[in-house]
Order: structure tokens, then sequence, then C-alpha cells
């Protein structure tokens, strides 16, 4: 199995997860651009937001970054960005959330 996030799913890779359930589970970024840097992954093997289509994990990702960043103490205020395909950025190809927060964020885009 090649795709990171389906390893560390598994548990073949191990990880600390923040939280788990039976759709998704969080881990810390391994290369974190806040303070708080957490990731919200479905367990199941979906590309990018583009491709998802299940509305209750739509919720579920959702309603777990919101409690991640309420866990986390991120009450000043957090960002939740989903870099989707190539544009974006993307570099692993498996639907994630990132939280950021624990210091300002500035603007949303850098220029273009
Ligand atoms: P993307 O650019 O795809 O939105 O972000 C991928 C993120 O995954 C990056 O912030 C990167 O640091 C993080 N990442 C890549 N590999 C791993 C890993 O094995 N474990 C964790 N916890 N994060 C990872
Ligand atoms: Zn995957």
């Amino acid at each position: 199995m090649a795709c990171i996030f389906c390893r560390i799913a598994s548990g073949e890779l191990p990880s600390k997860k923040v939280h788990e359930d039976d759709l998704v589970f969080v881990v810390r970024d391994i290369k974190p651009q806040a303070p708080s840097h957490l990731l919200v992954i479905p367990k199941a093997h979906i590309a990018s937001l583009w491709e998802l289509e299940d509305e209750k994990l739509a919720g579920r990702l959702l309603s777990v970054a919101a409690q991640v960043a309420r866990t986390e103490g991120l009450e000043k205020g957090w960002r939740l960005i989903a870099n989707s395909r190539e544009h974006a950025g993307q570099e692993v190809q498996h639907l994630h959330l990132h939280v950021f927060g624990g210091r300002p964020l500035g603007r949303m885009l850098t220029p273009g």
C-alpha cells in the first residue's frame, strides 16, 4: 500500500493519533507550520475534496476539525485548509484537512 495516510490509518506506520473514530483520525503534521498544526484524515482513501461525495463523512471531517481546535485551545482563532489538486499544491493525494492555530495566521493567500 503506497499511500502514506492509508498506511497510518491501518496502523502499518505507527503514529500518535490525537483523535480516532470509525470514520476519521487526527495526527499532528510532521512539519508543523504553526504551534498547532493537525491533519484531519478520513480512514477511507479519497484522493481529495474534489472526490468527496459522502455527506456523512464530510460532516464528520468538519465537526472533528472544530472539536480538535477546541481541544487545542484555539479560542483566539484558527484556520482550516484543504489543499485540493495541483494548483493548491496538494502533496499527499489522500484527502486531509489542515487545522492551524496558536499564532496570528496572516492573510488567507500569499500573492499569486
Ligand atoms: P498537502 O500539501 O498535501 O496539503 O499537505 C500534506 C501534509 O502532510 C504536509 O503538511 C506534510 O508535512 C504532511 N505529512 C506528510 N507526510 C506525513 C506523515 O508521514 N505524517 C504526518 N503526520 N504528516 C505528514
Ligand atoms: Zn490513502
